[in-house]
């Protein structure tokens, strides 16, 4: 059985699996910039388990993040989003996950009990920027289906779905 003592080690450069003993591919993964919305929609419902408009929303302010910041993903970005553990507001970390690649495991992803559908980014070079859904658009969910509501915050022009400031430089 692993000692604990073995966590001194882990602060080396190299990461080693524990188990085996096997250097890991450290080379980072990159989020592919083309990727198309409805695959990371699908991307999406299958780590989430169910399409909503707040997933849908969390891919598409990923994605912006991922734009102002000049980030290339997944290592480059972190965020901490205020949308609480309470669904369908807290629906949208899981899509801020699989639109920039910010995951709580890799430890560059934090939530707060703000309740509100908002997420503050950091990217290279200290460059931060919060985004959040419109207060009418979030008003829009309350009316029509799940499936409705996410088709049209689908293709709703970004601008129309969010505000932002300026990124800081
Ligand atoms: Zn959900």
């Amino acid at each position: 059985m692993a000692d604990r003592s073995m966590n001194k080690d882990m602060d080396k450069d190299i990461d080693i699996d524990v188990e085996t003993n096997v250097e890991l591919d450290t080379d980072p993964q990159f989020v592919e910039h083309d990727a198309n919305l409805d695959v990371l929609i699908e991307r999406g419902v299958a780590l989430h388990g169910h399409l909503g408009p707040y997933l849908v929303c969390g891919i598409r302010m990923g994605r912006l993040a991922l734009q102002l910041l000049r980030c290339r993903g997944y290592s480059d970005i972190s965020a901490e989003s205020d949308a609480g553990s309470t669904p369908p507001l807290s629906c949208l970390t899981d899509g801020i996950q699989v639109g920039c690649g910010c995951t709580t495991g890799k430890g560059n992803l934090r939530v707060t009990n703000w309740c509100r559908p908002r997420v503050w980014f950091i990217g290279p070079e200290g460059r931060t920027v919060t985004i959040e859904i419109r207060p009418e658009v979030v008003a829009s969910f309350r009316t029509g289906t799940l499936e409705q509501a996410s088709q049209s915050v689908k293709t709703l022009p970004l601008e129309e779905l969010f505000q932002w400031n300026p990124p800081s430089d």
